[in-house]
């Protein structure tokens, strides 16, 4: 008679996950302006930190403490800086997301020493509006209202781009044939809810233009497309990333989807926030990370799931990412 054999109880790791080139630049400018104000050996009398970073660098509560814990100090207002700071050259880092111009305005009118770590696919999409406000186009912009990316992507033209959340609110815009109208949207997008927004404006405004490429960036739509896989083959996801990250909560709908009536995605900040009751009955876990996320976080996750027999620990890799951004200007003059 045929013995049964157990089975093990394994995690299926998507491929890519984590930080992508954006995230990466814009901790790794705060890094080396700390770097270089610690060897230089200023210690300051004056009692003003080595750098301001307006808002959170990238969307992770620990990528932002770990940081604190080194010297950053982070506003939510340029206001919250004091002109002494300006006045003795400390710099601001303006985080991945990007900032409007009213922003950059109030810091040039300040004197402030400005690092602008948005990332260069952020700055496409504000290149995009003020290119397309300038041959006289309305623009519709599929984002989320309030979140910094896209704060700061209607700020270049406040009366021109017409902010939309979901396909439902394409009803409420209106625009007459003669308008010339272009549609562009937030990097952190849900590929596949994005394209059901797409489609009901192209039904709706058929003349409607699309940019040369997707603004939804290469490394939404290949962590998308990795976890959407990873949940075909698990029973359970969790998803590694702050209530706050676009990318992370969408990463978590997209698994969600991809698993159906079958099991549930769970978003958590780290380990901690794992409740064993989730996996019993569960044979294998998928686990993926937002793009501001460090990779320890997800070890850790992976850790305490070993802990619980999850055992078994095999990758789903969809794409290689090769993806590089220089790092800013000024903080290229510092690594010298
Ligand atoms: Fe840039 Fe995309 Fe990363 Fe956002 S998620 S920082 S747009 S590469």
């Amino acid at each position: 008679q045929a013995k049964e054999v157990p089975m093990t109880k394994s995690v299926v790791l998507a491929d890519p996950r984590g930080f992508c080139a954006g995230v990466d630049r814009a901790i790794l400018t705060v890094q080396t302006i700390l770097k270089a104000a610690e060897s230089s050996g200023d210690s300051r009398a004056d009692g003003l930190p080595p750098v301001y970073v307006r808002r959170q660098i990238v969307h992770n509560r620990h990528v932002v403490e770990e940081l604190a814990s080194q010297g950053a100090v982070f506003v939510q207002e340029l206001a919250e800086i004091p002109d002494e700071a300006a006045a003795a050259g400390i710099p601001v880092v303006f985080s991945a997301h990007g900032v409007s111009p009213e922003v950059k305005h109030e810091a040039e009118r300040r004197g402030m020493h400005v690092v602008d770590a948005t990332c260069p696919l952020v700055g496409k999409v504000h290149r995009e509006v003020l290119r397309f406000v300038r041959e006289g186009y309305e623009i519709v912009y599929i984002g989320h209202k309030g979140h910094d990316e896209a704060v700061g992507v209607v700020g270049e033209s406040p009366e021109h781009v017409h902010l939309i959340e979901h396909e439902s609110d394409v009803e409420s815009l209106d625009f007459t044939p003669d308008v010339k109208l272009v549609l562009l949207s937030q990097t952190t997008l849900s590929v596949d809810e994005t394209a059901g927004t797409i489609a009901a404006l192209k039904a709706r405004f058929p003349w409607i233009e699309e940019p040369p490429s997707s603004d939804i960036c290469y490394a939404t739509s290949n962590r998308q497309a990795a976890v959407k896989l990873v949940a075909r083959q698990s029973d359970c996801v969790v998803i590694v990333g702050s209530a706050n990250s676009s990318n992370s909560v969408r990463l978590m709908e997209v698994a969600q989807e991809g698993l159906g009536e079958r099991g549930r995605a769970y978003r958590v900040d780290d380990a901690g926030e794992l409740d064993p009751s989730w996996f019993e009955d569960v044979e294998s876990v998928g686990v993926s990370s937002g793009a501001s996320v460090p990779d320890e976080l997800v070890s850790g996750v992976i850790e305490a799931l070993r802990g619980w027999g999850f055992t078994g620990i095999r990758s789903v890799e969809t794409i290689k990412e090769n993806m590089h951004f220089v790092l800013p200007p000024q903080v290229r003059a510092l690594v010298r």
